[in-house]
């Protein structure tokens, strides 16, 4: 984490963000609330590989069976797609991660894309909801691929492939978690306040 750069009438903010959170924690809306108030691109691996599926790609035809059963695509099909997304004009003065990075080789990965750009991520925040309230939000949220069984596979499969970057961004002085069982508003309100510190 920085230092304080200046205090409460500070608009300076971090903008090389990644947004950590289990499903249904809220990444992608306050990813898209975010976005407009810190001036940087939201970037959701999880929509960009719906949109591929929808439209038909190569990468999509090769994603859709995975991400139907909840499962992960492999790291390296994820390191194409967020190289190429992050070379894009609009992530050049910053952007908001929300789903990647989601194991620890993506973390490597995304620190040497960064390190090849020459910047560094500013900041990572947790957004942190108690387990039963996520199934009971996947659960209502009824999107094609939110069955309860797909649902209890991808809550373990952050607990078992993506929880442990909470560990590695703690150690590398970057994490800030905040409580996500509150009101849209409220998160959205706590997760500014912590990336204006
Ligand atoms: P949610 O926010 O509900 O966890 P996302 O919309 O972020 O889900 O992602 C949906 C699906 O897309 C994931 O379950 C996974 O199959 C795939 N996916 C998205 N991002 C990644 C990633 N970084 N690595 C591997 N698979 C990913």
């Amino acid at each position: 984490m920085a230092a304080s750069r200046g205090g409460a009438a500070s608009v300076q903010a971090m903008k090389r963000i990644v947004l950590l959170g289990p499903p249904g924690s809220g990444k992608g809306t306050q990813a898209a609330r975010l976005a407009a108030d810190l001036g940087v691109p939201a970037i959701s691996t999880g929509e960009m590989l719906r949109s591929a599926v929808a439209a038909g790609t190569p990468l999509g035809r090769t994603v859709a069976g995975i991400m139907n059963a909840g499962r992960l695509v492999d790291d390296a099909t994820m390191a194409d797609v967020v190289t190429a997304r992050l070379a894009e004009n609009d992530a050049q003065g910053g952007f908001l991660l929300d789903g990647y990075p989601r194991t620890l080789p993506q973390a490597e990965t995304l620190g040497e894309i960064l390190a090849e750009q020459g910047v560094e991520l500013e900041g990572v925040v947790l957004i942190d909801v108690p387990p039963e309230v996520l199934v009971e939000r996947a659960l209502l949220r009824q999107r094609a691929d939110d069955t309860a069984e797909v649902i209890r596979e991808r809550l373990a499969v952050y607990a078992r492939e993506t929880a442990p970057l909470i560990g590695y961004y703690r150690d590398r002085g970057l994490l800030e978690e905040i409580d996500g069982h509150r009101t849209m508003d409220e998160v959205t309100a706590a997760l500014l306040a912590v990336l204006r510190s």
